[in-house]
């Protein structure tokens, strides 16, 4: 069993009065086609606490992110430069600066002129090759180039956190090092749950594959009183279990896996509910005919598109019961409303629960959006990659080196 227990340094306490912070956010939001507008702008308000907190008390903030995968170009569709404008919105009281280039004589320059209360922008992190680099040297010399433009550093980017990149590690290596308030209680909440969960502790894990949640699977298995198994990855398991499932998507190579999953949670006196019955249809939209099963078993030429009444009945009964509640991925193909049933069904009953919710980051923040129950919940993980990985126990760079310096 993986037991994580980290106890990141946080900022509350921290004197930063007249300092320059180093700042590394998740401001990787998605842009409207044509790269005019930001569509969504909760990565930034979600640092904007710690923002607020730190210029408040007299620092001045030199701000990096990365956004889409530029893979070490100039790609100018991708600059932060449209961040920098939408964070001056929010930040009545302060000056936002941009800086195009993240090193070099410019960004120097415009680190040096900053007065308390000010922020600096740099320009996305991502279009430097040495930012990703397998070489450790070439991440250091190149953090080197921005660290030493400021006196502490701090961490808010939890959606970068399971990535071993020069701002997320050596950025923390080179300067007194910090968790922002998004990091700490990504880092905080998780933990707790898996550490120390009020019980009973049911965890609701779908999604298309079960391929990319085996880790998740097992690990849970080894923590939580009861899984409750949706969306398509749930066919694999049933299939490996010699039922019909038509046309639906299962990963045949997973069939030994499912089993051993099945077996070690036996083991573990982990209860994994299946689903019962299924929302059907012709083909992989709503135009197709579509129809319920009565029981497990999906007639030929049918795929499953969501869990059925029966098993609503029974996931939601569950859900009822218990005292923390995790989610990751959904219980159907929740985009298509003919489909979303089992998923806003599950987000609700999960809202209604008097004890702690976690909504596990990627598909299933927008699925709880669409159930209308997200501000219900204790806490809604910002992060896709990084909240799966730390659910699957494993130790995130940018977790582990705050843990390491403090
Ligand atoms: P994941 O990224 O693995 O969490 O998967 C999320 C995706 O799984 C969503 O886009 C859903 O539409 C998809 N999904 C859920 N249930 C099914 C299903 N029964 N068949 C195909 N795709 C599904």
């Amino acid at each position: 069993m993986n037991i994580m227990k980290f106890d990141i340094p946080g900022i509350e306490d921290l004197d930063v009065n007249g300092k320059k912070i180093l700042l590394r956010v998740d401001f990787n939001v998605p842009l409207s086609k044509d790269g005019s507008t930001i569509t969504d702008e909760t990565r930034i308000t979600a640092s904007l606490p710690t923002i607020q907190h730190l210029l408040n008390r007299g620092a001045s903030l030199i701000i990096v992110s990365h956004m889409g995968r530029p893979k070490g170009k100039d790609d100018k569709s991708l600059s932060l430069q449209i961040v920098a404008d939408r964070l001056q919105t929010h930040l009545k009281d302060a000056k936002v600066h941009f800086s195009p280039e993240a090193i070099g004589s410019e960004a120097e320059k415009h680190a040096a002129a900053l007065a308390k209360g000010d922020v600096l922008v740099l320009e996305n992190i991502r279009f430097y090759e040495e930012e990703t680099a397998k070489d450790k040297k070439v991440r250091e010399d190149f953090a080197k180039k921005i660290t030493k433009m400021a006196d502490i550093y701090v961490d808010d980017a939890f959606g970068a956190a399971h990535r071993a990149h020069a701002s997320i590690v050596e950025f923390a290596e080179q300067l007194p090092a910090y968790a922002g308030f998004l990091l700490k209680k990504e880092i905080d909440v998780i933990q707790k749950i898996l550490n120390a969960p009020e019980r009973p502790f049911v965890a609701i894990i779908g999604g298309s594959k079960v391929s990319s949640k085996i880790a998740v699977l097992e690990n849970l298995i080894t923590k939580v009183d009861t899984i409750l198994i949706g969306g398509a990855m749930a066919y694999t398991f049933l299939k490996a279990r010699g039922l019909e499932t038509g046309t639906s998507l299962v990963e045949p190579d997973f069939f030994t896996a499912a089993h051993q999953i099945l077996e070690k949670a036996d083991y573990h006196k982990c209860k994994i509910l299946l689903p019962e019955d299924h929302v059907t249809a012709s083909e992989f939209s709503e135009k197709g005919k579509i129809k319920k099963t009565t029981d497990k078993n999906i007639p030929d030429g049918f795929m499953g598109m969501d869990i059925g009444p029966k098993s609503i009945d029974s996931y939601t009964k569950a859900i009822k019961d218990a005292k923390t509640v995790l989610w990751n991925g959904p219980m159907g193909v929740f985009e298509m409303d003919s489909f979303a049933q089992g998923t806003v069904e599950v987000a609700k009953a999960m809202a209604k629960v008097k004890g702690t919710t976690v909504v596990g980051g990627g598909d299933s923040v927008f699925a709880a959006a669409k159930a209308g129950v997200t501000d219900k919940m204790t806490h809604v993980s910002t992060g896709g990659g990084a909240t799966l990985e730390f659910l699957e126990g494993k130790e995130l760079p940018g977790v582990k080196i705050l843990d390491k310096k403090k």
